[in-house]
């Protein structure tokens, strides 16, 4: 069994080519090695002179970046060879044209969408800014392999980020923070999230940063009996069973601790800087439900429910921290079991029962659909995209409403990268939407004719006006009548997402 206690940020600055090769050559075929080798040397002679301000030479840059794309990603060759290139026509003397003619279409529109995305000059560095943004986010409509290498390549500039000046890792910091890391949640990509997180959090906030990090420290060091236990008892419940299965423990990344205390800490209506002063942090630190997790890995669905029992029989469960994601997946299509239970010495300690292409899922998102080996995979995965990531078509309808860039980033930003609320439908499927939305955002969500025909909702068994304001878990049911005068002007303001909008405006009168 494989028993790895993932930390964050343990990922090395920087890959030489040799390592990268021993990466690659357990992944793709012998053509597509041969393909990747070519684009290597292509870039490598292309940057040949031009160094980082690490010291090293450029390339040592590019091929981080397609590491990153192998091995967190599990990117298809074309993405890889494009990652090699990702830097080559807008820093060196060749074309998008002479790139088609080496390596085909693919890699390089790829190369060049990435170009796209960095090369905008305005004058104004935040008009430069949003203009960047846009661009970024709407490139994911085109080709999504277009966004990962995006944010490899924005990866590996946060690792690399202490040989920049501290302006600069302020503003990069913020930033990844605002667009990167949720752009890399809603896509699934959990370990580039989490990593990109940390980095940022690191550099913005580098005495909380540091000081949660020693207190995790100390915590996994007193944690080792209490997994040492567990695992022997996982190892003895898969056995009698007879499932065979890989466990994995992991803590939760520090950004993640940090939004917790924070969170929880709101309720209370206090400040941000209480971390640094609060006596009770160690024990409000063992309280979070999640801290410390094992993901238990099979083969088939029927074996994750399967396990639950005798889990719970050795360890009690925390009530209500029971979640089904395999019946109800997250809207970023992430699939497990999830619960907590009380280990030794009452320990919480989170249980992640899935199977191993679940598990794909959750660590390479929507590109697990690429699967290198086959040959359509990529128009599958976007088709996936758009009709399983309501985060897609939003984005298109914001992009059509707003022609100035600045309007568009924030309305991005407040409706698709800010929190989420989770919300139920009749139906029992979960419906997100951005915090603040109304029972009106809901029905356009669900349907137009819904929307247009509304007169009111049920939430939680209560009738509520339409301008009721969504909460976490609510039920929520819309009434109609098919004589409804439709949306009503007032409706405009009490919508929030820009869906809604454009459904209550197409129907207005002039
Ligand atoms: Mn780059």
């Amino acid at each position: 069994m494989d028993r790895i206690v993932n930390t964050s940020m343990s990922e090395k600055e920087s890959v030489s080519f040799d390592e990268f090769l021993v990466l690659i050559s357990q992944h793709y075929t012998q053509d597509e090695i041969s393909k990747i080798i070519r684009a290597y040397h292509l870039a490598d002679q292309l940057h040949a002179g031009a160094f980082r301000q690490s010291g090293e030479p450029y390339i040592v840059h590019p091929i981080s970046v397609s590491y990153i794309l192998a091995e967190l990603v599990g990117a298809d060759c074309d993405t890889i060879c494009a990652g090699l290139l990702h830097d080559t026509i807008e820093d060196t003397e060749i074309t998008k044209e002479e790139i088609e003619a080496m390596f085909g279409h693919d890699v390089a529109c790829l190369v060049d969408g990435v170009t796209r995305i960095s090369k905008l000059n305005f004058s104004s560095k935040t008009e430069e800014r949003m203009a960047n943004t846009r661009k970024i986010l709407i490139s994911m409509a085109t080709d999504i392999r277009i966004i990962l290498i995006k944010l490899a390549d924005r990866l590996h500039n946060m690792r690399t980020l202490q040989y920049k000046t501290l302006e600069k890792q302020r503003e990069n910091s913020c930033e990844t923070m605002e667009v990167y890391a949720p752009i890399a949640y809603m896509l699934g990509v959990y370990r580039i999230k989490n990593e990109l997180e940390d980095l940022s959090f690191y550099y913005l906030e580098s005495e909380v940063y540091q000081m949660l990090c020693e207190k995790m420290e100390k915590i996994k060091e007193n944690s080792e009996s209490c997994i040492e236990e567990m695992l022997d008892k996982i190892d003895c419940i898969l056995n009698d069973h007879g499932v065979s299965s890989e466990v994995k423990v992991r803590m939760k990344n520090i950004y993640g601790i940090y939004h917790r205390l924070v969170q929880s800490r709101k309720e209370l209506g206090s400040g941000r800087s209480f971390l640094t002063l609060d006596k009770e942090l160690d024990q409000k630190l063992l309280k979070i439900h999640d801290l410390l997790s094992f993901k238990i890995m099979v083969d088939e669905v029927d074996e994750c429910y399967l396990l639950l029992r005798p889990i719970h029989q050795a360890y009690k469960p925390f009530h209500g921290r029971m979640k089904d994601y395999i019946a109800s997946p997250k809207t970023n299509m992430y699939q497990s079991l999830h619960t907590t239970v009380f280990g030794p010495s009452n320990r919480l300690v989170q249980m992640q029962i899935r199977t191993f292409q679940m598990d794909q899922v959750a660590s390479f998102g929507l590109a697990t659909y690429w699967n290198i080996h086959q040959g359509n995979a990529r128009e599958k995965m976007q088709e996936e995209f758009k009709k399983r990531c309501p985060f897609y078509q939003s984005l298109l309808e914001i992009d059509r409403e707003f022609v100035d860039n600045y309007d568009f980033v924030n309305h991005v930003k407040n409706e698709l990268l800010s929190e989420m609320i989770y919300v139920y439908a009749s139906t029992g499927e979960i419906i997100g939407l951005p915090k603040g939305s109304t029972a009106i955002d809901f029905a356009y969500q669900m349907g137009k004719e819904l929307g247009n025909t509304m007169v009111s909702a049920v939430v939680n068994d209560q009738m509520v006006p339409v301008n009721y304001v969504l909460q976490k878990k609510d039920r929520v049911q819309i009434v109609t009548d098919p004589y409804a005068n439709g949306p009503k002007l007032e409706w405009l303001n009490q919508a929030k997402t820009t869906h809604a909008k454009q459904m209550i405006k197409q129907f207005l009168p002039k």
